[in-house]
């Protein structure tokens, strides 16, 4: 049996990670999402709540489940008993970040092998950070996330402006 991790912040979650969720979660047996619970990074979520969204995301999907970890990611592997680390690529901006992490990670973990998928045509311009930009300012953001994380961004912009 093979299990699979597939970490990242997901602050929120994207059409873009699910599409390379689904297509990881037909290769291998198990595909355990790791949500990162870190502090030093800016989030605009915090851990549960990205947790939920991912959940609400992936029901669908029988083979999949969700867990927010912290440390490092090859460290949640070992937990998890993954063999396999799963990431996605958008065109050349991806690659050097990913693949030092490759490295050091290979470094760290020789037994655990990264799979990356190239992200689909439609999603390759598709980032987290760009969505929420996006977001605060009222853009259309269809085809971009699932109709709840729409429903978070938008009421976590509305509070915001709120409190402004
Ligand atoms: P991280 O903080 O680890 O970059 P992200 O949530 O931004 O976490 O991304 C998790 C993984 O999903 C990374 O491998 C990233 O390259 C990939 N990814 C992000 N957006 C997309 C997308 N639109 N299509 C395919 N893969 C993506």
């Amino acid at each position: 049996m093979t299990t699979a991790i597939y970490p990242g912040s997901f602050d929120p979650i994207t059409n873009g990670h699910l599409d390379i969720i689904r297509r990881a979660s037909s290769l291998f047996d198990e595909l355990i999402i790791g949500v990162y619970d870190r502090s030093e990074k800016q989030l605009l979520f915090n851990t549960e709540e990205r947790v939920e969204m991912v959940q609400r995301a992936v029901a669908h999907l029988s083979n999949v489940r969700v867990q927010s970890y912290s440390g490092l990611t090859v460290e949640f592997a070992k937990k998890v008993s993954a063999q396999v680390m799963v990431r996605g690529l958008r065109m050349s901006s991806d690659f050097e970040r990913e693949f030092e992490m490759a490295m050091m990670n290979k470094k760290l973990a020789p037994g655990l092998e990264l799979v990356c998928f190239m992200a689909s045509l439609q999603y390759q311009f598709l980032a987290s950070s760009l969505l929420k930009e996006v977001a605060k300012l009222e853009g259309c953001l269809d085809n971009m996330v699932p109709e709840h994380v729409v429903t978070a961004l938008r009421d976590k912009f509305a509070r915001e402006l709120c409190r402004e």
